[in-house]
């Protein structure tokens, strides 16, 4: 699966560096979401059944297949619990991260 790009933020030096609009270049992301999530979703393997409707339900595509188990790409994950809300054996917990 096609992964998000992560560019680093270039200060700008010059009026003319500032995008015209709030919208930034599509296919980029600038930074990683980790920082500032509370809460990340754990998977528990043994009770997944692979039924990958976590995958179709998260709003940033974090959740992936990783050597055939699902998996999530805490890079871009933002933690908003959709997926253990959606999941149907309750596999996903929610764990407050601890920084
Ligand atoms: S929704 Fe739950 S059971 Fe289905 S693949 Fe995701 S973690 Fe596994
Ligand atoms: S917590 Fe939200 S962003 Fe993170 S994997 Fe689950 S649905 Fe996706």
């Amino acid at each position: 699966m096609e992964r998000p790009i992560k560019r680093d933020f270039k200060r700008p030096t010059h009026i003319n560096d500032y995008p015209v609009g709030p919208q930034y270049e599509a296919g980029f992301l600038a930074e990683t979401n980790a920082s500032w999530r509370t809460f990340r979703p754990v998977i528990d393997l043994d009770k997944c059944i692979n039924c990958l409707i976590c995958y179709m339900v998260c709003p940033d595509g974090t959740i992936m297949k990783r050597e055939g188990k699902v998996a999530v790409d805490y890079d871009y994950c933002k933690g908003c619990g959709v997926c253990a809300h959606e999941c149907p054996k309750d596999a996903i917990a929610m764990i407050k991260e601890e920084l």
